[in-house]
C-alpha cells in the first residue's frame, strides 16, 4: 500500500482497514530506542510505546503524514527509530537574514522531517546578528555593511541583529519541537565584520569594513594575540548564556594564512607552543576555544579544514563540508566524532542544475575507508543554506524543499529502505501540507532536470549571479589584499 510518510519508517506493515482520527493511547517503555516509537493503528484504535516524549513527537509526526483525506488512518504497525543520531540543518543569517517567523516556519517543517539540530550560522565577513550588550560595537559597526552587495544592484545600507528575545524565542520554539540550537560564531576567518569593530583583534590592526562581497579574505584574526584570545572567549560566553544545548560551532574554515605569516605575535605563540606549521597554529586557536567552552559545559565544532594541522583536540567534532573523504575518515577511524555535510551533495544554495535531488538523496552519508568502529563516530547528517545569493524567503523555501527533505530521509532511514522514485512520489505528495504551514516547493518538473538542460539552467543561473555588478566588485582594488 502506499503512503507518503518522510521520512520513510524503518518498520512499516498495514494490516487492513482503517480507524477514524482519535488521540492516541501513549505507553511508556524503557526497551524502546531514545528517538524510536512503535505507532499501532487498529480498529480498537491507536497506541504509540516510547521511552521517551521525543519518541512520543515523532511518532505523532508519523501520524500527521499517515492521515487519509478523509480523515481516517489506514491500519498499520510502525516501528521506527533514526539511523543517525544527529540530523540537521543549517541556516545563514549572516549574509543574509530572514524574519523570526520565517525562521519559525523552516523550524516547523523540520520538526516534520525529524530533524534534531537546527545550526545557526550568525557571524561571518558581511555581519554580526547577534545582540551584545558587552560589545555594544558589534551592533552599531559588524552588524551593518555598506550595501546589499553580493552582485545586487541595490547599494542601500544592510543590516540588523536578533535581540536576545528574539534569539530566546527561536530557542524555546526549537526546544518545543525538540530540536537543539547550535549558535555558530565563525572564527578565526570569515571575521571581517567583527574586525571592522574592533581592528585591534587582527594582526595588523588595519581598519576594514563588513564585507558587501562573497569570498574569502586575509583579514582574519591574530591567533597568536592574548587579547584576541581574551575577547573571543569573553564573546563566547556572551552567546553561550542564550543557546543551552550542548555544541556550539566556532567555524575554523576558510582562514587564509597571509597576515599570520608576517605576523610576530602569530610566530611567537607558534615557537612557545611548538607548533610546527600555521595550519597547526590554527588547531591551537581552536583548541584553545574549545577548552574555554568546555568550561561552559559545551562541545566544539568546527569545519574540517581545522583538521590539517594535524593537533585538533580529540573531542572537537568535526563538520566535513569539504574533505573529500580523507582526513575526516581518519579522524573518525581514530574515534573522532564527524558530521557529514559534503558540499557537492547537501548545500542547498546551488541550484538543482548543479545539484538535483536525486544527486542528494542518492548520496549515502557514510564514506567510504570507514572501519567498523569509525562508523560508529559518524554522527549523521547536517544540510547548510548558505544566503550570499538567496536572500527571499520564497527563494529560500525553493532551494530547501524538496532537497531537505530528501536529507532527513538519508539521516533517518536505512540505506536499504532509501529510494529516488518513490521518496520524489512521496514528497510531492506533501506540497498542500507545507504551503498550509507557509513553505513552497519547487515545482516537481525542476527537482531532476535532464543532463543538457542542466547546463544550459547553470549557464542562465552563473550569469545572473555572476553579472557585471559583481564582477566589477571582483575587480575593484581589495582593502585586504597585501
Ligand atoms: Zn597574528
Amino acid at each position: 500500500m502506499l503512503h507518503h510518510i518522510i521520512p520513510q519508517p524503518n518498520d512499516l506493515r498495514f494490516t487492513g482497514g482503517v480507524c477514524p482520527a482519535q488521540r492516541p493511547l501513549v505507553i511508556r517503555d524503557a526497551a524502546v530506542p531514545p528517538e524510536g516509537y512503535t505507532l499501532t493503528v487498529s480498529k480498537e484504535g491507536i497506541s504509540i510505546r516510547c521511552s521517551t516524549e521525543k519518541g512520543r513527537f515523532y511518532a505523532a509526526q508519523t501520524l500527521r503524514q499517515l492521515r487519509n483525506s478523509d480523515g481516517t488512518l489506514p491500519c498499520c504497525v510502525i516501528s521506527d527509530a533514526p539511523r543517525f543520531a544527529y540530523r540537521a540543518f543549517m541556516l545563514d543569517s549572516a549574509r543574509h537574514m530572514q524574519t523570526v517567523d520565517e525562521i519559525e516556519r523552516l523550524i516547523d517543517a523540520a520538526a516534520l522531517y525529524k530533524f534534531n539540530v537546527f545550526h545557526w550560522h550568525l557571524s561571518d565577513d558581511q555581519g554580526y546578528r547577534i545582540e551584545s550588550e558587552r560589545f555594544p560595537r558589534l551592533n552599531e559597526i559588524a552588524s551593518y555593511r555598506a550595501m546589499h552587495g553580493f552582485g545586487s544592484l541595490d547599494r542601500t545600507r544592510y543590516g540588523g541583529f536578533y535581540t536576545k528575545n528574539e534569539i530566546r524565542a527561536v530557542v524555546a520554539y526549537c526546544e518545543q519541537r525538540h530540536i537543539t540550537v547550535i549558535p555558530e560564531i565563525d572564527l578565526p576567518g570569515h571575521t571581517k565584520a567583527i574586525l571592522a569593530a574592533f581592528p585591534a583583534l587582527s594582526c595588523r590592526g588595519d581598519r576594514v569594513q563588513p564585507e558587501t562581497r562573497a569570498g574569502v579574505f586575509r583579514e582574519i584574526m591574530c591567533a597568536g594575540s592574548d587579547e584576541t584570545l581574551r575577547f573571543c572567549c569573553a564573546l563566547l560566553d556572551e552567546v553561550c548564556e542564550l543557546f543551552p544545548g550542548p555544541y556550539f560551532h566556532i567555524g575554523g574554515d576558510e582562514a587564509p594564512k597571509h597576515r599570520w605569516q608576517q605576523c610576530d605575535k602569530c610566530k611567537e605563540r607558534m615557537a612557545s607552543a611548538h607548533l610546527d606549521s600555521f595550519e597547526a597554529l590554527q588547531g591551537d586557536f581552536i583548541n584553545r576555544l574549545a577548552t574555554h567552552l568546555r568550561q561552559n559545559g559545551k562541545r566544539a565544532i568546527t569545519w574540517n579544514e581545522s583538521l590539517q594541522g594535524g593537533n585538533l583536540a580529540p573531542d572537537v567534532i568535526t563538520a566535513d563540508w569539504m574533505d573529500r573523504e580523507i582526513l575526516c575518515v581518519r579522524r573518525a577511524n581514530n574515534g573522532g566524532d564527524v558530521i557529514m555535510e559534503d558540499f557537492f551533495h547537501y548545500y542547498l544554495d546551488y541550484p538543482y542544475a548543479m545539484t538535483p535531488l536525486k544527486k542528494t538523496y542518492d548520496f549515502d552519508p557514510l564514506p567510504a575507508g570507514l572501519c567498523e568502529a569509525g562508523k560508529q563516530h559518524i554522527l549523521g547528517v547536517e544540510t547548510p543554506l548558505w544566503t550570499e545569493f538567496v536572500e527571499d524567503f520564497g527563494h529560500l523555501c525553493d532551494m530547501m524543499f524538496p532537497r531537505m527533505m530528501a536529507v532527513a530521509e538519508r539521516g533517518w532511514t536505512r540505506e536499504a529502505l532509501c529510494d529516488h522514485a518513490d521518496f520524489s512520489r512521496r514528497a510531492e505528495a506533501h506540497r498542500a501540507l507545507l504551503d498550509a504551514m507557509g513553505i513552497s516547493m519547487l515545482p516537481q518538473a525542476q527537482w531532476d532536470p535532464q543532463p543538457l538542460l542542466r547546463l544550459q539552467k547553470l549557464a542562465q543561473h552563473y550569469k545572473k549571479t555572476f553579472n557585471k555588478e559583481t564582477i566589477l566588485s571582483f575587480l575593484q582594488p581589495k582593502d585586504d589584499a597585501d
